[in-house]
């Protein structure tokens, strides 16, 4: 063979290599279907992997005034509104998860509590928020000190039971998780352990459902586990989905959020970080797995990579968001590149990529007028 015909046959060879490889990478996804962020927040001040996790504060008497609650993780908490502008940053150590819940009963006031995990001093901060101004305020609260290896993620339950508040921390190691009880203590908010128990390995993204009294929890190795949110509920588990199994799942798992939809439908959404997706189960279905999303890359908002926390709520936010709106942290912000932020996403794009039951029920949704809001 000539030397040119071996060339030609090298080159022949490397055409075909490359084409399986093209195929199959794309094969890999092209079952994925992609939607896009409405927009996006301003950057965090810190720099390098800060951005972390999000709850949603819905304003009752206008919920387009209602506001995003997000964490940097190397500084404290920062807030937004639901144009992604920047509305106030907290210096309060290294936050790492956020939570919130409405109606906590303070000195004969109705308010809202907000807690954070903090890992610089493994304790929970609590604050409120003051719904005129929307500007956070650290409440006083006893210290709320974790005897976890570490103050790693957060989240926040309101017994449909007891009415009683609670907070739970998750931590690295071996996935010890403590549930604590918030309560009026004298005007400040008074805090005592309830109960503990051990997930297996490093365990951060948590959710509760105030409806059905359940926790979920991510073990970010492994898979998405269901807890009872009662102290009294011990450690009886189911595992919902695992890493290896016919879904496709790739650690580490992450953030999780509920959605409660039109006409009884409610999914559990899970970050699934390591294949850049996200991942919805029917809970109205024995968890069935419905499917898988990304966040791709549009004009304006660059694409959604390595997500850590998320949150959800299905409250008409306006014609931006009809049915609700997604938040994602994005690992890397990019167009133009900066700090790391976080992305909002349209529930109904959402519910169209996946094709969910309820997409066209609720699609013509009116937003709530702010007295209807007020009403309901
Ligand atoms: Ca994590
Ligand atoms: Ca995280
Ligand atoms: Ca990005
Ligand atoms: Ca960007």
């Amino acid at each position: 063979m000539s030397l040119f015909a071996r060339l030609l046959a090298l080159f022949a060879a490397l055409s075909i290599a490359l084409l399986i490889a093209i195929t199959v990478d794309v094969d890999s996804s092209a079952n994925v279907p992609q939607v896009r962020a409405v927009l996006e927040t301003e950057p965090v001040l810190s720099p390098g992997d800060a951005a972390d996790d999000v709850a949603i504060w819905i304003d009752p008497s206008n919920p387009l005034r209602s506001m995003i609650v997000a964490t940097d993780k190397d500084r404290g908490l920062v807030t937004y509104d639901l144009s992604g502008n920047a509305l106030q940053h907290l210096a309060m150590g290294e936050i790492n998860n956020v939570d919130l819940r409405d109606g906590f009963s303070l000195g004969g006031e109705r308010i809202t509590l907000i807690a954070g995990s903090n890992r610089t001093d493994k304790t929970v901060v609590v604050l409120t928020i003051d719904p005129v101004t929307r500007l956070l305020r650290v409440l006083n609260s006893v210290p709320i000190r974790v005897s976890l290896e570490d103050a790693y993620g957060l989240c926040m339950y309101h017994s449909p039971k007891s009415d009683r508040f609670y907070i739970f921390v998750t931590s690295t190691g071996n996935g010890a998780v403590e549930q604590w009880e918030l309560f009026d203590d004298a005007g400040k908010v008074g805090a005592r352990q309830v109960r503990s128990f051990i997930v297996g390995s490093d365990a951060e993204g948590c959710v509760a459902d105030d409806q059905s009294a359940t926790l979920y929890v991510s073990e970010e190795m492994r898979g998405i586990w269901r807890y009872g949110a009662e102290p009294s509920d011990g450690d009886a588990r189911m595992l919902i989905d695992h890493i290896g199994g016919e879904n496709p799942l790739k650690a580490d798992l992450e953030g999780l959020a509920i959605y409660q939809g039109a006409s009884g439908a409610s999914y559990l959404v899970a970050s699934n970080q390591g294949n850049s997706e996200f991942v919805v189960y029917d809970r109205a279905n024995g968890y069935a797995y419905v499917g898988s999303f990304k966040i791709g890359g549009g004009a304006t908002v660059d694409a959604v990579t390595l997500t850590d926390g998320i949150d959800l709520t299905h409250v008409s936010l306006g014609p931006t968001f009809p049915q609700g709106v997604l938040i994602v942290q994005d690992h890397r912000n990019t167009n133009p590149i900066a700090n790391q932020n976080f992305k909002l996403v349209s529930w109904a794009d959402v519910a169209r990529a996946l094709d969910l039951p309820d997409a066209s029920a609720t699609a013509t949704q009116e937003p709530l007028s702010p007295a209807q809001a007020q009403a309901s």
